[in-house]
């Protein structure tokens, strides 16, 4: 273990010292470099695990240090941790390398140090476990940076310099979203038309020929709604036009709208050839991230082409000596706006939960703008509300209700939502002592001055920011812009939180029954043999299958057959408890875990279920169908110990109900 090495960059020896002391104590192997040069050859020599830097050394300063280790291909993997005195110091970082970063770069305080060292070495740890999304978006962001590159010098992504990096971004989608078929298409302005720029499994005829009017079939509804859009089935959707497109190659199809600053720059669709699986809204979900975080790279690489613009300005202002002042305070105006955006999109970067944004939002909020309170209103998708507020300054009680009504007011207002104030929850942000302090409400209106921006997602308002300040006008136009910058850049991070959970629960769903999936039935069964084991209970297991079912596809149809399955689906989810796990086994094979429950109570549910199936309408009024289904019934232990066994007994019972004449249940034999 003690093999991992630390560089530490410092030019101050009893900080350098502290910092030692906290890793040595993690096992790390510690050398050290009092100057900037002296710790590049050091890391070069030693290969470190991580790298300490104090952005203040001298020889060459920390953010050169900084940006020779990212620029080696070598070493550009490896987390930095920079060391910061005070908060300034970071703005010597912001131009230099976009969000991308944020996953291996942490400033950190003396403060903090510690517990920013530990987070660091886990992030290190947890290097051999990123998921096979995260890593499939690493490759992506990379294909970014070309892009973005090329935007920066100033070509137009239109042009034949950006082809390759186009193309490559269009290969990474569609691998992401495992599709052979795929285009890029970029606006050509003048006639308001979409123009293939890159494609994959499409014949150059249709590239070449291909140029689709604005509001015209499915990418110029994208292109013109702004919205992304999933196509089940592509024949049946009346935007689809077939003449435009000759031969069509996609069955289902995924298509998403690339924006800049709001405004619709192109547009990607993902097509799937197979009508057997079509895409879902899994899909739909990942394609939404990859085109917002495109929408975002070239965003803050326009920021940071600004930014250095700006620097060098005000470089050649100050060696020409001629400082107007209030040419150089407008440019630091601009500057810091620049600097606002760029950290707010370090956030939407990082991929926190979502509370963990909330918190680092309201932050920025209160360290960027001179408010007395700020909060932030939030909807979950079960139309629960709440509050998370910041606060600055001691603040009484019924201040903070007076802060809370004004904002579900005025969240009611613009939205026309009926919140009722009483339902809204209302707590501090993490890691603040509640400064509360009742005597000082008297001689002020803590609403002297108040600000409020919705948060907004594509389709739905999805919560509101606002800010206070209890001396009237206090907040300046350069306040209220950023505030808007962090309300634009908050609602997509939260957004893309929010797609990262839906992903995470649609993977382990089926779609065409909502029960959970094989995979993750089979998961839960090696939880479940380990609790029970651990204390000493029993469990049970329920495996269905449908009698005859495939005479219903015969007769019936397989529409009507996926119904029938969807119906089943509920009665299991309504016979059975919430702790119990309902899963779709294979196409009309289902299985239940039933957590805490012996053979017989396992075997009398089963029997319900059955009963239930068997008196069911399934089907339409016009068309009746009636079902029966087969169970078997197995329990650990009696039936068996392990996976394995457990589920050759409950598949043996099972069988026994068919040979037997079907609607039936049956319990596994007993281990011999
Ligand atoms: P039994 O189990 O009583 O022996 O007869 P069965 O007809 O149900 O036979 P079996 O379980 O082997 O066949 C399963 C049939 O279920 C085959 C297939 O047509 C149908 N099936 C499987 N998955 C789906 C699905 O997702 N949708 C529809 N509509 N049918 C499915
Ligand atoms: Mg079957
Ligand atoms: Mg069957």
């Amino acid at each position: 273990m003690s093999t991992r090495k630390v560089v530490i960059i410092e030019s101050n020896p009893t900080v350098a010292e502290d910092i030692a002391n906290i890793l040595v104590q993690k096992e790390y192997n510690v050398c050290y470099a009092k100057n900037g040069l002296d710790g590049i050859e050091l890391i070069c020599k030693e290969d470190p695990d991580l790298i300490v830097l104090n952005p203040a050394v001298t020889d060459i300063t920390g953010s050169c240090v900084y940006k020779l280790v990212k620029d080696n291909p070598k070493y550009s993997d490896t987390p930095i941790l920079i060391f910061i005195e005070n908060e300034r110091d970071m703005f010597r970082f912001w131009g230099m390398k976009p969000q991308i970063e944020q996953n291996r770069v942490k400033f950190t305080t003396k403060a903090d140090l510690a517990e920013n060292i530990e987070k660091t070495i886990k992030l290190i740890e947890s290097r051999g476990v990123l998921s096979k999304f995260q890593l499939q978006s690493d490759q992506f962001k990379e294909v970014l940076g070309k892009i973005v590159e090329i935007y920066q010098s100033g070509k137009s992504l239109a042009s034949d310099h950006a082809k390759e990096a186009l193309r490559e971004l269009l290969d990474k989608v569609t691998t992401m979203l495992n599709s052979e078929v795929g285009s890029l298409m970029l606006l050509d302005e003048g006639p308001q038309e979409l123009v293939i720029k890159a494609s994959k499994g499409l014949s150059d005829d249709v590239v070449g020929k291909t140029r689709i009017k604005v509001g015209r079939g499915i990418s110029g509804w994208v292109a013109r709604a702004g919205n992304p859009l999933l196509i089940r089935d592509i024949e049946r959707d009346e935007r689809f036009s077939r003449e435009n497109n000759g031969r069509y190659y996609t069955s289902s199809l995924l298509s998403a709208p690339i924006r800049i600053k709001e405004k619709v720059v192109g547009v990607i669709n993902i097509n799937n050839k197979s009508s057997r699986e079509p895409f879902t809204d899994y899909d739909l979900s990942i394609l939404t991230i990859l085109t917002n975080e495109i929408s975002i790279a070239i965003e803050s690489s326009d920021w940071q082409r600004r930014l250095e613009e700006a620097n060098a300005r005000i470089d050649s202002l100050k060696s020409s000596k001629r400082i107007l002042a209030d040419v150089a305070r407008s440019l630091d105006d601009e500057l810091y706006e620049l600097t606002i955006s760029q950290e707010v999109s370090n956030i939407i970067y990082s991929r926190l939960d979502y509370k963990e944004i909330i918190d680092a939002i309201l932050e920025i909020i209160e360290r960027s703008i001179d408010c007395h309170m700020c909060g932030l209103l939030f909807v979950d998708e079960a139309r629960r509300t709440e509050i998370i507020v910041e606060i600055k300054y001691p603040t009484a009680q019924q201040e903070i209700d007076a802060f809370k009504l004004k904002m579900v007011e005025t969240f009611n207002r613009l939205t026309g939502e009926k919140l009722l104030p009483e339902q809204v929850t209302i707590s501090q942000s993490d890691g603040h002592e509640p400064n509360i302090d009742n005597t000082v409400a008297e001689t002020r209106n803590i609403l002297s001055s108040y600000q409020a921006n919705l948060l907004m997602t594509s389709d739905r308002p999805i919560g509101m920011l606002a800010v206070t300040n209890s001396f009237p006008n206090a907040f300046t136009n350069e306040d209220l812009r950023v505030f808007s910058i962090i309300a634009r850049h908050s609602s997509i991070a939260i957004n893309n939180t929010l797609l990262h959970k839906k992903i995470k629960e649609l993977s382990i769903t089926d779609g065409l029954t909502g029960l959970y999936v094989y995979r993750y039935f089979n998961d839960m069964l090696d939880k479940e043999l380990l609790r029970s084991a651990r204390y000493q209970q029993p469990f049970s297991l329920i495996m269905l299958d449908l009698d005859g079912f495939k005479e219903v596809n015969d007769t019936f149809g397989h529409l009507q057959g996926d119904a029938v399955l969807r119906e089943v689906a509920l009665i299991l989810k309504r016979v059975c408890r919430e702790v119990d796990i309902v899963a779709r086994y294979g196409g009309e094979e289902f299985a239940v875990i039933l957590p805490a429950t012996d053979m017989e109570g396992a075997y009398i549910l089963a029997d319900r279920i059955r009963m239930v199936i068997k008196n069911y309408a399934f089907g339409t009024k016009d068309n009746i169908i009636s079902l029966t289904a087969s169970l078997g019934v197995a329990s650990y232990p009696e039936s068996g110990a392990t996976k394995i066994d457990l589920v050759k007994q409950v598949d043996r019972a099972l069988y026994k109900v068919k040979a037997d004449g079907r609607n039936g249940v049956s319990r596994a034999l007993k281990e011999t």
